[in-house]
């Protein structure tokens, strides 16, 4: 039998302590919202929650040993539900929401709460939270809610002032690659990605277990450093081939718009806590930045996107952008 064990967990260490204080004092909230940048830990901070709240043993917990962090952490536990996705912006139908509600209703099959995963949660529409408001406003004692966003403003006020909420941070370089390294990545695998995300793991691992997004950050890498040196056909080239495939496309203009904003970041503030892919390629290019031409370049790739969504060739559509690009 293998050996069951605890999420692979970095930093957030103040957050760890004051949710396991909570459980001690058996005040644990019944609706808790983590935020924070895509890939810091939030989705794996979730289920080791989930392992603290239904643990066995309310001293140590989360133990890692015990049969309810065990069916946790093979995701198999009844009494722990996530709400499946759906529609365009990736949200949550009202009928999910609905029958998140029904199940709310029912006693937990293995111990004293059941909880209600919503990971992602930026996406879900004012009507399903408007549907979800009366459950995190009076859930019944034995239900739990946790949701997960990249920025707390895409929720409802009220829904919002119901929960409790906690940032989770990205984590030092050392402490990523020591994750990373009980994760069985090699060295030199970890000190790839760790070179282009720094201390977020799980844009870390997305680069090392993904061949598509590591190709996209390779070139959104690349594509900064040809804007930094005024190559319009070395971006153009970059974004033709990426303009192979509509989804390598929109992943690398998402790093690459990240990259913008990191350097027009580091022409405003000097330090800038890194969202791209490349900390010198965004260094070299924050030179030639004002903040308005860093909105117009921002723009241009809004506009992409637009393109992309109605249907607009890949091949026009990175033509447009590199000339909106070079004029902005
Ligand atoms: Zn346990």
């Amino acid at each position: 039998m293998s050996t069951p064990e605890l999420p692979v967990i970095a930093g957030n260490e103040q957050l760890r302590a004051d949710l396991q204080l909570m459980r001690r004092q058996n005040h644990l909230p019944h609706a808790l919202l983590l935020h924070g940048e895509r890939g810091c830990g939030k989705k794996t901070l979730a289920k080791w929650f989930s392992m603290l709240v239904l643990c066995e043993d309310a001293e140590h917990a989360p133990c890692g040993g015990c049969k309810n962090c065990r069916l946790v952490s093979e995701n198999a536990h009844p009494d722990v539900m996530t709400a499946e996705h759906s529609g365009k912006r990736m949200g949550f139908s009202v009928e999910t929401v609905r029958a998140v509600r029904r199940e709310a209703g029912i006693l937990p099959n293995n111990g004293d709460m059941r909880i209600f995963l919503f990971t992602d949660a930026d996406g879900m529409s004012i009507q399903a939270q408007n549907a979800l408001l009366k459950s995190v406003e009076e859930p019944p004692a034995h239900a739990c809610f946790v949701f997960t966003v990249e920025t707390i403003g895409t929720l409802l006020p009220t829904l919002l002032s119901r929960m409790t909420a906690k940032a989770v941070f990205p984590v030092s370089e050392s402490e990523c690659v020591t994750a990373l390294t009980r994760l069985s990545y090699s060295a030199e695998e970890i000190q790839s990605a760790v070179s282009r995300f720094g201390g977020n793991i799980g844009k870390c691992i997305g680069y090392l277990s993904d061949e598509m997004q590591r190709q996209a950050a390779e070139t959104a890498a690349g594509l900064t450093a040809a804007l930094a040196q005024v190559n319009e056909y070395e971006l153009l080239r970059l974004l033709t081939a990426a303009a192979a495939d509509k989804d390598l496309l929109r992943r690398t203009l998402e790093l690459f718009d990240m990259q913008i904003r990191d350097a027009a970041v580091h022409s405003l503030e000097g330090e800038f806590r890194l969202m791209g892919c490349d900390r010198s390629a965004s260094e070299a290019l924050a030179g030639r930045l004002s903040p308005r031409r860093a909105m117009r370049m921002h723009g241009a790739i809004a506009e992409a996107f637009a393109d992309l969504e109605s249907n607009v060739g890949a091949a026009l559509t990175v033509t447009a952008l590199c000339a909106a690009l070079c004029e902005a």
